[in-house]
């Protein structure tokens, strides 16, 4: 019978040890002592503990959002729709930061209103764009398609 390798909980310590017991947590009396005498004394670990994960950076849904607002307001298909859009992705995919990040969403917000400004006016061409923005909708993320059919119909 082997007995378990833990970690000493006693601060500074570090050492491996033989848990005789399955409640043991210091390598020695001296390091119980130690231990116990520190505030919120850790408990005792594994030797093998991995290493915590760095966070990651948040992953953000701009776009994915703005697709919904857009299309609620039957507005995915106009110039300023697809504009807005499209920064939101790359305010999604990130990479920049700092001044960079903040013109891209002043942008984008710019381009959102505009889209959205007139989305209560029903001109009888607003059937057509529900169909398009319905289709728009079901395709993919990426919008390659989006823009091949804007060139197409303008
Ligand atoms: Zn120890």
């Amino acid at each position: 019978m082997t007995a378990r390798q833990l970690l000493c909980a006693a601060p500074g310590c570090g050492k491996t040890f033989e848990g005789k017991r399955p409640n043991s947590k210091y390598c020695s009396d001296t390091c119980r002592k130690r231990g116990q005498r520190s505030p919120g004394g850790a408990a005792a670990v594994p030797a093998a503990r991995p290493a915590a994960r760095a966070p990651r950076r948040r992953k953000t849904q701009v776009a994915a959002k703005t697709r919904q607002e857009l299309m609620k307001a039957r507005r995915l298909s106009t110039s300023d729709g697809e504009l807005a859009l499209v920064l939101a992705e790359q305010i999604d995919q990130g990479g920049e930061g700092g001044a960079a990040l903040a013109a891209l969403s002043r942008e984008y917000a710019a381009a959102k209103e505009r889209a959205l400004k007139n989305a209560k006016s029903h001109d009888p061409a607003q059937k057509l764009i529900d169909k398009a923005d319905q289709k728009i909708a079901a395709m993919d993320e990426v919008g390659e398609r989006r823009e091949r059919r804007t060139a197409g119909a303008r």
